[in-house]
Parts: structure tokens; sequence; C-alpha cells
């Protein structure tokens, strides 16, 4: 690139809403006039000079250098993600566990001890339970729903503490400002996957978490095409997990990446529909003779409703929800919806719908379930943008499988 030499430097954040941001925040990197960005597919990138070349190859995270490195899509979709989450900078990687496991693995040393929630993504659980301990560092699992026990859970050698709000299956939440005012004074990083949220619901950085964490896959790409993650920190934090990056190699292809620009320049009028579908549906599901609960954070009956006020402004597109009756119930009344679609992952513009312990029967036992609370008669559905009275329709006609 032509102006490889000298990338150009983030002016100071705007005070745009997340609508505009999304438009407009890359827009400073604009070089050619164009007015939906080009894709660089380009590997490598030249410079005019041997001095040139010095100098891209020390000026770390270079958006013009090797796409490893860093790429000029790369760049636009960091610019907005950063102004959405309010962090200083954002990364892109190959997919949310590679965000997820990039951070980690740059933060932590043998010796150090982390603490994770009992319940997580289950191969970000993965990571603390299994693979953390290779390296020689000790995880303590808590209660996200338990102050008290996440104090005391601290230990002199506590390197970070890793949440994510709301999480599966229950959609249990963490108080993100609670637990950042415990961890700041003791210098301990917190990092919080906000996949479920969206910033447009829920800004975790605001609220004191240094790290936030995405499944770009989800949210932001928002068409289930997409597989991406994304991380918002700070300079320092970012130079730390960059050098990590460019070592485990989660690149995000430059194709990929211009999909995900494309998919986010949506993503707040996407999240207005989903917000009120999902909390519309969720609202209706609790009226239903066949319906034995609901979980969905914006729900009066959601044991946490209150914090979900507090730190949420919106809820998302996932509700669970049990029905009356067992696992073969539940899988009729599943194989029933003809519109919603049969099919793991959340966050896109059509709503999928999953039977959870059938999703989970192949690879973990009744007794594994259990522990992870995902009851036979459990459902979880990513509600889409669709028209509500088609969703109610869908799930009208589905419900009477119940008791057949
Ligand atoms: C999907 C998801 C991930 C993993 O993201 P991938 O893009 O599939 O790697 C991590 N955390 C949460 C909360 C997710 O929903």
């Amino acid at each position: 690139m032509k102006d490889a030499a000298s990338p150009p430097t983030r002016p100071a954040p705007q005070d745009w809403h997340a609508e505009t941001a999304i438009l407009h925040g890359d827009a400073w990197l604009s070089t050619d006039g164009a007015v939906c960005p080009p894709i660089h597919y380009s590997a490598t990138f030249k410079a005019e000079s041997a001095q040139e070349f010095a100098e891209m190859a020390t000026t770390a995270r270079h958006p013009g250098f090797y796409t490893r490195y860093g790429n000029p899509v790369h760049k636009r979709v960091e610019a907005i993600l950063a102004e959405l989450e309010g962090t200083e900078t954002a990364l892109l990687t190959a997919s949310g566990m590679g965000a997820i496991s990039t951070t980690i693995l740059a933060l932590v040393a043998r010796g150090d001890h982390v603490i994770a929630q009992r319940r997580h993504y289950m191969s970000t659980s993965r990571l603390f339970e299994e693979i953390l301990p290779r390296f020689g560092v000790e995880s303590t699992f808590v209660d996200q729903t338990d102050l008290d026990a996440m104090a005391a859970a601290i230990k002199p050698n506590t390197r970070l503490i890793m949440l994510e709000t709301p999480v599966n299956p229950t959609l249990a939440l963490t108080d993100l400002q609670a637990v950042a005012s415990m961890a700041q004074p003791k210098g301990i990083i917190t990092i919080a996957d906000n996949t479920f949220a969206s910033p447009i619901n829920q800004k975790p950085h605001d609220l004191g978490i240094d790290i936030v964490l995405h499944s770009a896959t989800k949210y932001f790409g928002g068409h289930h095409d997409v597989t991406a993650g994304a991380i918002c920190c700070s300079n320092a934090h970012a130079e730390k997990i960059w050098d990590m990056h460019t070592t485990l190699g989660s690149v995000l292809s430059p194709m990929d990446a211009w999909l995900l620009l494309r998919g986010l320049r949506t993503l707040s009028l996407r999240m207005e529909r989903i917000n009120s579908n999902a909390l519309a549906l969720a609202q209706w599901l609790e009226q239903q003779p066949q319906i034995e609960r609901v979980f969905y954070p914006g729900l009066e009956s959601h044991p946490q409703h209150d914090l979900a006020l507090k730190q949420m402004r919106g809820f998302g597109a996932v509700i669970a929800f049990s029905v009356k009756g067992g696992f073969d119930a539940t899988s009729r009344f599943v194989s029933g919806l003809k519109l919603a679609t049969h099919a793991v992952s959340l966050g896109g513009v059509e709503t999928l719908a999953v039977h959870t312990a059938a999703m989970w029967s192949g690879t973990m036992t009744e007794a594994q379930m259990q522990t992870a609370g995902i009851e036979p008669n459990f459902v979880r559905m990513s509600v889409g943008v669709e028209h509500i009275d088609d969703l109610k329709q869908d799930l009208s006609q589905a419900l009477p499988q119940v008791t057949n």
C-alpha cells in the first residue's frame, strides 16, 4: 500500500450513538473514495523502499504488511467494534473461540489462578477445565449469581476473571459492575463474553470490565453466514493479545471480514426488531398451557430481572423454555415447527429452535446434562426478525404436539 508506512491513526472516539457508529465508525480509514469499502484480498503488502519496509515490519498491528498481522478490512471492522464497545481498540479473529482462546492464553502463565463461571459456552468451559491445567494454570468455577462466592474465590495469584452474561441454558446473569469493582483494586483483569447481549443491549466496558469478547458469528454477522470473533480492549492489552494472535493464527479471511462489515451495518436495526420480537414471544409463551416455564431476562419472572434492567437495554434473541412433557413430547414439538429452523447458533435474521437435550445427547451423558442444567424438556430459540404474528402462529400450530 502506498501509505503503508504511516497507517491512519484512529481519531478520538466520537460521541456517536451505536446506530451512527456502525455506519460511520470506519470512515477515517477510507482512502480511495469508494462508498462501499473494497476487499483487500492480499496476503502481503509491498513497501516503496527498504526503509519503509523496515518501518512496516516494526509497526505493531500494521494493517498493510501481512494479513496474519492485520488487513485493511479487519481495521474497518475493528474501528466500528471499538466505537460500539467503547474500548480503545479491537482485534478480529477467525471465530469466537479464536477470540476467547487467544485472549486467555495471552494473559496467563504457569502458576496463575483464574476464576470462571460454572456455566459458560461449552468450548470456553473446556478451555478452563481441560486445557489450562495442562499449562499449570488453576481455575476456580463459581456460580455466577453468587457475588460472595466470586469474592471468596479470589486468591493472591488470581490473574483474571472470565464472565459471560446472559448464559445458557437458563439465561442466568452476572452482575458485571459488581465483579469489576471487586477485581479492579486487586489488579485482576476482567473479561466478559458479550455475545448473548451485543453492545446494543449491554456495554460491559462502561461497567468497568477490561476486555469484551464476541462471537461475531452471531449478531454481528447477523445472517448465519460468517464465522468470526472479536476482542475489544485497551491498546496495552491488545498489543499483548495481538502477539499471541500472530502466533496462534486465528486469522479472519478478508472476504469474511468484509461480509462481517456488511452485516454490522444493520446491527442496530436488527437488534431493535429482535429485542421486541423476543420479548413479545417470551411473554406470549408464558401464557400457553403447554409451557412449564420461560427463561428470558426481559420477563418479570426472571430471577434476576432487576439486574437485567440495571445492566441491559434490551434482552436479546435467546429464549429458553421448558414444555410440559418429557424428551419425546419436546422432540415432537420442535419437529413440528415449520417456520423456525432446526439449527444451532443465534443472533441471525431467521428464527432458530433446538431441543437442547437432543443436541447434547450424542456428546454428554445424562448425568453431565443434569450438572449442566440441561433438562430433557428444554427448548432454546433464537428469535429472528420475522413478523411476530407469523412466529406466534408457528408455535401455536406446533404446541398441540406436546400433549399428543
Ligand atoms: C457461539 C459462541 C461462542 C463461540 O463462537 P464461534 O464463533 O462459534 O467460535 C462463544 N461464546 C458464546 C456465548 C457463543 O454463543
